[in-house]
């Protein structure tokens, strides 16, 4: 089910009219109805604005429609403020109560002046409303930051992380916010009373229209040439909305934020402005004939983002799987001064000679609640216990005699002994997992000792897998002469497996291009990225470039590698097409260079280069100069050996293979005990 049908973001302005010609400093609104973002509405003063919103929400609301209505201003006010003003912490009571005051014209309103009052009936006149933007004096309301005095927090803790944002309190000045939120929340008061409407996060999103606050700073830059900002920012701040899933658009909403309220999509700034990959986005340099490798990684690397989903999901079940966000600790590990061994607690280190304290009755063993334990005695602790107060040290039991009710150890025991401090391990709050790692065993025991238990994932990125060729059939059919068993397909989908995506088999298609046309064409909605093996060249029945080229989104990679030949990479409609050679071996090879690294920033992981070893040769061999080689290798007796043969259609020496030795572009002349870079094949995930 979508929550929305219709998304609505208004930047809202606290200027007079600005006139019937669109401009900037005016009310501008983003709409998109069921996924269509139309032109951004101007509207040149507010109570054309309020009357426009009337007409929209009577509208939707006959048609059934649930709308998503996002403002530019705060909500709510810090801490304190509401209860303080209206006798009541509940926020919405701010906007009845300035609904009741403010009187609003296209002229101008009576904003100061009620800043003023509030000023003068809570803050002695200093504070917390200050900027005067008039000419008159204002009693109460001070016209800089000089001898102003706020009783209330400065900010609400949704602007302390938002960096940039202005305080509720600043009136005016370029970016201030006050003025805004004084005439607007009267105008939502009212639309409020008239028409179904939740406010987000202060009541259940259960009814027709869902008011939320937004900032679209946070997830919007500037505006391109041509374009008025505000026009621009609501456009961008609807497109991003409009464009999330029901489930992440559920993940974003749940906030617990009651009385300050919240900035939507604080936190998921990432997610939000994830960009569509561009078609130019596999593009190599012009006019060069032979691309080096590394040159082609750095572009994959610059210019691939992710674009696997993201999903809330349980942390125990993470294992392997990508952290779309950074994973900050719940709580500290320890959470409390513990016992690293069994012995006895007190209070200080002792000196050197023999001590003895009298030994309390009981004993703290893990999982017991602190107890408290006075100045000059002991208490038998067990491992992990919490040190009851007024414990600090440990002496080990193995170094004490206990003899009528007191224990005699002989010192120094340093405070602080055999003890483990609170959060010296993980302090609350502290980042134990990066964005973008894979999980491992060891994440999965600190998520669940700092106790996380929901965490943002990555769904696995699914990778759609075909092969294209007239002369294939799938092993266990009938071959006639000519043809071939399809050898691509279940190496590449054991490839992806391995790398921890998801394959998905799109079978095979003749060298045909419209057959391959729908194939592919069926397949994009219900896939990430594609890797295609056969019909990458240039030639007659090279049907994966020729496509690619003729929606002008193929780049033709030659790349200085062997062994390799052209790859097609391209993008179709959205989706990432890399199109690898038909040999196996060079699929292989490509598949492992470069389709690799790309798939893990695709699926929302971090760029990585496969670990290799310099290590002697046992072999020797002349490389020619130009080009990267890879020759399928192995270990054995403390040296590399290759494949006796550098054929390129011998499968069989990449199942012989436990690696792969990668020569330089340089030429060398490789003697037996030279060292060379072996990167193992569990270098690559596999
Ligand atoms: P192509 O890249 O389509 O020109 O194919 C290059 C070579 O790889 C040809 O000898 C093809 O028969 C062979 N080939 C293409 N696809 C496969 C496949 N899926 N399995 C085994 N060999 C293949
Ligand atoms: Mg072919």
């Amino acid at each position: 089910m979508t929550l929305f049908d219709t998304i609505v973001m208004v930047d809202w302005s606290s200027g007079n009219d600005t006139g019937p010609s669109p401009r900037k400093d005016a009310i501008w609104v983003g709409v998109s109805r069921n996924g269509q973002t139309e032109e951004p509405v101007y509207l040149r003063n507010r109570q054309l604005a309020e009357k426009w919103l009337v007409s929209l929400l009577t509208q939707e609301q006959s048609s059934g429609r649930r709308v998503l209505v996002g403002f530019d201003f705060p909500f709510g006010y810090p801490a304190g403020f509401a209860k303080a003003l209206t006798g009541s912490s509940d926020p919405l009571m701010i906007w009845d109560w300035f609904e009741e005051r403010i009187v609003d014209t296209p002229k101008g309103n009576n904003r100061f002046d009620l800043a003023g009052k509030v000023n003068l009936g809570l803050g002695d006149g200093k504070g917390p409303f200050w900027f005067n933007g008039l000419r008159r004096e204002i009693v109460g309301l001070p016209r800089t930051k000089t001898g102003y005095v706020n009783p209330f927090p400065d900010r609400r803790k949704a602007e302390e992380l938002a960096k940039g944002t202005f305080t509720c309190w600043q009136m005016g000045g370029a970016g201030a916010v006050a003025g805004q939120v004084m005439s607007g929340l009267p105008v939502l008061a009212r639309l409020r009373r008239q028409f179904d409407v939740a406010v987000w996060p202060f009541q259940t999103l259960d009814k027709a229209v869902t008011f939320v606050e937004i900032w679209p700073s946070l997830t919007v830059g500037p505006a391109p040439d041509g374009w008025i900002k505000d026009a621009w920012q609501v456009t961008e701040t609807t497109k991003q909305i409009a464009a999330l899933s029901s489930d992440r658009l559920a993940v974003m909403l749940a906030v617990d934020a009651p009385e300050e309220g919240w900035i939507f999509g604080l936190g998921f700034e990432a997610e939000l402005t994830a960009p569509p990959l561009r078609n130019d986005c596999f593009a190599l340099p012009q006019g060069v004939h032979w691309t080096p490798v590394n040159e082609a990684l750095t572009l994959l690397q610059e210019r691939l983002t992710p674009v696997a989903k993201i999903e809330t999901a349980r942390a125990e079940t993470g294992l392997g799987r990508i952290a779309a966000a950074a994973i900050v600790a719940n709580r500290a590990n320890p959470p409390l001064p513990n016992t690293a061994v069994d012995g006895y607690g007190f209070a200080g280190g002792r000196g050197r000679g023999a001590h003895s304290l009298p030994l309390l009755r009981g004993r703290a063993a893990a999982g017991d609640a602190p107890g408290v334990v006075p100045d000059g005695h002991a208490i038998r602790v067990l491992t992990g216990a919490a040190l009851p107060e007024g414990v600090d040290t440990v002496v080990l039991q193995e170094d004490v005699v206990h003899v009528a009710g007191e224990i005699r150890f002989s010192g120094p025991v340093k405070t602080g002994a055999n003890t483990r401090q609170a959060g010296e391990d993980v302090i609350q709050g502290q980042t134990i997992v990066e964005p973008g790692r894979r999980l491992t065993a060891a994440d999965l025991a600190i998520m669940a000792a700092t106790g996380l238990r929901d965490i943002e994932l990555r769904k696995p990125l699914k990778v759609g897998i075909l092969s294209t060729g007239d002369e294939l059939v799938d092993a266990g059919e009938d071959a006639v002469a000519g043809q071939i068993y399809d050898a691509n397909r279940p190496m590449l989908a054991a490839l992806v497996t391995a790398f921890g995506h998801e394959p998905v088999d799109l079978g095979r298609v003749p060298d045909d291009r419209g057959v391959l046309r729908r194939r592919l064409n069926a397949a994009c909605a219900s896939v990430d990225a594609f890797l295609t093996s056969g019909g990458a060249s240039a030639g007659d029945e090279d049907h994966v470039s020729a496509l690619l080229q003729e929606v002008g989104a193929l780049s033709l990679w030659r790349i200085a590698i062997k062994p390799g030949r052209p790859l097609a990479l391209g993008i179709w409609q959205g989706v990432p097409v890399f199109g690898l050679p038909g040999n196996p071996v060079a699929a292989m090879i490509c598949t492992l260079i470069f389709a690799r690294p790309a798939m893990e920033i695709l699926a929302g992981g971090r760029w990585s280069e496969p670990q290799g070893f310099q290590v002697p040769a046992g072999f020797s061999k002349s490389k020619k100069a130009g080009r990267r080689e890879y020759l399928r290798a192995r270990m054995r007796d403390g040296k590399v050996e290759v494949f006796a043969s550098e054929g390129s259609g011998r499968i069989s020496g990449l199942a012989w293979a436990e690696g792969l030795v990668e020569l330089p572009e340089p030429a060398g002349d490789i003697k037996i005990g030279d060292l060379v870079r072996y990167i193992p094949y569990r270098s690559f995930g596999l």
